[in-house]
Formats: C-alpha cells, structure tokens, sequence
C-alpha cells in the first residue's frame, strides 16, 4: 500500500499527499442501483429499436445520461440526437428505474461514511446523476455526512465524467488541491475522470467486469467493495498522513 501512495507521488510530481476530503461517486459506491440502471437502460433504449445489452450500460456508467443517449443514437440511427430528444427519452429511462423501486444502500457504506467523517475529512458527492430530490434521499440514508454545497451533479457540469471536470468542480467545492483528496469511484469513467483530475482513486469493484477494466481506467488501487474499504480505510489514511 504504502508502495503504490510512492508511486503515485512520484508519477505525478506531488512532494505529499495530504488527506483533507474523499469525494464519493454515488451509484454502485453509496447505493446497490447499477444493476436496476442497467434494467431501465436496456428496456428504454431497446424500446427505440436499437439493439443493446444489458451488461454494455456498465461500461457507460458515470457519464450523464444525455451523453450516453447521444452516443447510442449515433450508433443506432446514425444521427445526431437533440437536447430535447435526449431528455425526453431520459425521462422514460427514469420513469422504469423509479418503478423498479428504491436502491438498497450499499453494504459498507454507512460506515465508511462515518468514518471519514469522524476522521475530520470533508466528503464531497461527485455524482452524474441528476436526479431531484437527491439531498433528501441522502440525508435520509446517511444523516448529517452531505451538505448541497459540497455536492457536484449532472446540473452542475458540462462535460461529466469521463472529463475530469466533476471531480475538478468538486475539489473545489471541498476548498482543496488534488494531492489533499481520494476518490472513491465503481465505474471505469468514473475513475478515468478522477484520475486525469490528478486525484488518488480507489475502485471499489461493485459490478461484474473484471478488475483489470478498472486498472486501465486509471484506478490506484481496485476493492472488492464497501465493505473491504472500510476494514481497510484506517491503514489506508494512516499512510496517507504520513505520506508528507
Ligand atoms: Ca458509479
């Protein structure tokens, strides 16, 4: 572990790495949803006559909706999809994963949150979703670990991920430089985006594809899940504040 922080520092120039913040994907880190995205996903864009698998929205998991329905309707039609479009089918793929019911919280997480918290660290939600509503929900699962000052959605970008721009947006948010923060990210975009962001990533792998999809992405290190993390997140911050 303390192997890889060296590495790390090294590839990137940075003289320390000075834990302040964790910035948290939410879907697949903080909730079990991936697989309930991917349902409405295939069933929405099926719907139009495109062909797709269930197991390909893994792979675009992270990126705004928008982004992923611009890029299948070019692969389908050959066309290039409006905003209007775009919305409209995002408000169908919404409408199935609601009726699908509300996500289970992510095992592990509740307490991996706390702990960061109890640790003095800032969390910060760095999330493409754009749901509403979205505070509540949280503050619900996890009371008093999110403020909407330190959250980044898909209202508050341009690009989203696989751009570094939501993870830039928020270590700002967090008041922060890149070698004072982690990321905690499931999905290969995601990690990417954290990654050219210049922020130490840690991929929990909480989805079927193989652990070396998200080495590629970018990730520093790759997880089994929340669970993991949190038996080893004390060593993993210990050496973080050492590593100065
Ligand atoms: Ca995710």
């Amino acid at each position: 572990m303390e192997k890889i922080v060296r590495n790390f520092l090294k590839r990137r120039g940075y003289k320390t790495l000075d834990l302040k913040s964790v910035l948290f994907d939410m879907d697949g880190v903080l909730y079990d949803s991936m697989k309930n995205h991917c349902i409405a996903w295939e069933r929405s864009i099926s719907e139009l006559g495109i062909e797709c698998t269930l197991e390909e929205f893994y792979l675009y998991e992270g990126q705004t909706g928008r982004n992923t329905i611009k890029q299948l309707i070019r692969r389908g039609f050959e066309r290039d999809a409006d905003d209007t479009e775009a919305k409209e089918i995002y408000t169908i793929k919404t409408k199935y994963f609601t009726e699908l019911g509300p996500a289970p919280v992510m095992p592990g997480a509740p307490e991996v949150l706390y702990l960061v918290k109890d640790e003095g660290l800032i969390p910060v939600l760095v999330t493409g979703s754009g749901q509403e509503s979205l505070i509540g929900k949280l503050e619900l699962n996890f009371p008093g670990i999110f403020v909407k000052e330190r959250m980044v959605t898909a209202h508050d970008v341009k690009y989203g991920k696989p751009n570094p721009e939501p993870y830039l947006m928020g270590l700002k948010k967090a008041g922060v430089q890149p070698f004072e923060a982690i990321v905690i990210e499931n999905a290969p975009l995601g990690v990417k985006a954290a990654s050219e962001a210049g922020i130490f990533t840690i991929a929990v792998n909480t989805g079927p594809m193989d652990d070396s999809v998200l080495y590629e992405a970018g990730a520093d290190i790759v997880l089994t899940g929340m669970e993991e993390l949190y038996d080893k997140l004390p060593q993993i911050i210990s050496i973080l504040k050492q590593c100065r």
